[in-house]
């Protein structure tokens, strides 16, 4: 039972995984025939937005006349929002992506949720953290983030995985039919992202077997927190096409170690610059004074989902109760990476954030503490 993932229930899942395979089987050749017709020239739009909890995303699609030339060529929208009562909520199209499912003309686009005094909905981060970034935006900040997540398969085990469990051991970046499973989800949502314009920068298989990770970056100001959302929402629609989910809970095989993260790395344009090393130094000290403000917001539950990742049990993990930093080390809660340690400038690492984060929240926090708060 332990290596079934959370988000399945264990007793509807023999009928919904056996309707899941089924339909997965009969309709994946069917449905290239119907992507293959000709159209006018309307333009099939997505708006993507994130749900109540702050850690899902949701979407819809409507058709334009014509293909938008740019985010203001597409209209606002609105939602049905469940949030213990029913209510109607306005998307606001804030960045534009092409579609890597339905091919151009077709848009995805990422939106803001506001209420109907145009007030950002709670789990709408992103509009807090462009005021931050709009404040900070003389330093330059460049973020790239990784992020980790673990494949499941419909039978809710980890994708690959015999019932008994893994038999194999943690390598990173591991090459093999015996060590890794499900590359080409990688490889696909990789090309995927860069058909749609997310700036991907990298992948690499992650400790488990059925484990992996992506990186976007360097991104400016608040598109960090845009392409990386895209990117997850990518993740979930190439998964659905392989039948597999793609998990971002920092935990979801209760009697493993090996947990889910999503560092992100900073830097602005003084740390980047000859002589940087001194400015992320400081940045660090600011950050050293504020580890618990920063774990509160480093996932979406308050720091209990951090609480059971950061156990420094595992060799790239640190504490979640003492802040630490090291060069070229990978078990404490900032890192700064070798090369930029040799050559003097570049950025820094913080290795704390969840997998499951809103990066808004993460970008927005590290901003005020390292650039903006009044140091005693
Ligand atoms: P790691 O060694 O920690 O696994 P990765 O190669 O997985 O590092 O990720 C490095 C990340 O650092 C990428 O997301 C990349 O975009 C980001 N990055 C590179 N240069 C900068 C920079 N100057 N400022 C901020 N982020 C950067
Ligand atoms: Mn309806
Ligand atoms: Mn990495
Ligand atoms: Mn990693
Ligand atoms: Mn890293």
């Amino acid at each position: 039972g332990l290596l079934i993932h959370k988000s399945l229930s264990l007793k509807k899942e023999k009928i919904i995984m056996s309707f899941l395979l089924e339909s997965l089987i009969l309709h994946k050749t069917v449905k290239k025939h119907y992507l293959s017709l000709a159209k006018g020239a309307e333009c099939q739009v997505t708006y993507i937005w994130i749900d109540y909890s702050g850690e899902n995303l949701q979407c819809k699609t409507r058709t334009l006349n014509k293909e938008p030339t740019g985010i203001r060529d597409i209209p606002e929208w609105s939602a049905s929002w469940m949030d213990g009562n029913l209510i109607e909520v306005t998307l606001v199209p804030v960045r534009m992506f092409r579609d890597p499912f339905t091919l151009d003309p077709d848009k995805l686009v990422l939106c803001e949720v506001l209420d109907s005094n145009r007030v950002p909905m709670g789990s709408n981060q992103r509009s807090q953290c462009a005021k931050v970034m709009e404040e900070v935006r003389e330093f330059e900040p460049w973020f790239g983030m990784e992020q980790e997540y673990i494949l499941f398969g419909l039978d809710g085990r980890p994708f690959g995985w015999a019932p008994q469990g893994s038999p194999f051991t943690r390598v990173n970046c591991a090459v093999g039919i015996n060590q890794v499973y499900g590359r080409d989800i990688c490889i696909c949502h990789y090309k995927a992202c860069l058909y749609a314009g997310v700036k991907i920068c990298g992948t690499n298989a992650e400790s488990l077997p059925s484990q992996w990770e992506f990186q976007v970056g360097p991104c400016e100001g608040t598109e960090m927190g845009d392409h990386l959302w895209t990117a997850r929402y990518i993740l979930h629609r190439v998964c659905e096409d392989f039948g597999v989910v793609a998990s971002l809970d920092v935990k979801p095989i209760e009697d493993k170690l090996d947990t889910s993260g999503c560092h992100i790395n900073f830097s602005t344009k003084e740390m980047r610059s000859e002589g940087g090393l001194q400015y992320i130094e400081e940045a660090i000290r600011r950050l050293s004074r504020r580890h618990s403000q920063h774990l509160r917001v480093y996932d979406p539950h308050g720091g209990a989902d951090n609480m059971s990742r950061l156990t420094s049990q595992s060799s790239s993990t640190s504490s979640f109760h003492v802040f630490s930093t090291a060069t070229s080390c990978r078990n404490v809660s900032v890192r700064i990476p070798g090369h930029v340690s040799r050559r003097g400038c570049g950025y820094f690492e913080d290795r704390r954030p969840a997998a499951n984060c809103d990066p808004y929240n993460v970008m927005r926090t590290l901003v005020e503490t390292c650039l903006l708060e009044t140091c005693e």
